[in-house]
């Protein structure tokens, strides 16, 4: 088996380093939005599980825009169209430490 088929989400991510923008995160979702979205796919579609249900209103979904790996997926996985995603502003975001 090889070791990247060994390894936890946890050791793969970090192998990728980040630079957040915290005073301006590049993630935002339409709460209104996903109080109707019953199946809540982008809870299963991001690789880096940056969604996860809000541990306070499980009908809403708490972002950790700073582990985004800037793949695009949420761009076109929610089917609301409730993500409102840009891109980090620049030097900021993902920097993958292994090329
Ligand atoms: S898939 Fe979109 S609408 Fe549904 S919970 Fe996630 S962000 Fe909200
Ligand atoms: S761009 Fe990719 S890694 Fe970032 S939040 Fe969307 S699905 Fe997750």
């Amino acid at each position: 088996m090889s070791e990247l088929m060994t390894l936890t989400l946890a050791d793969k991510l970090y192998r990728t380093k980040y630079e957040p923008d915290e005073s301006h995160p590049h993630i935002k979702v339409n709460d209104a939005a996903c109080e109707k979205c019953s199946d809540k796919p982008c809870l299963f579609f991001c690789p880096a599980e940056v969604y996860k249900r809000d541990a306070n209103n499980a009908q809403h979904v708490a972002v950790s825009h700073e582990n985004c790996l800037e793949c695009g997926t949420c761009r076109y996985g929610c089917p609301h169209a409730a993500i409102d995603w840009q891109n980090p502003n620049g030097a900021m975001g993902v920097k993958y430490r292994f090329g």
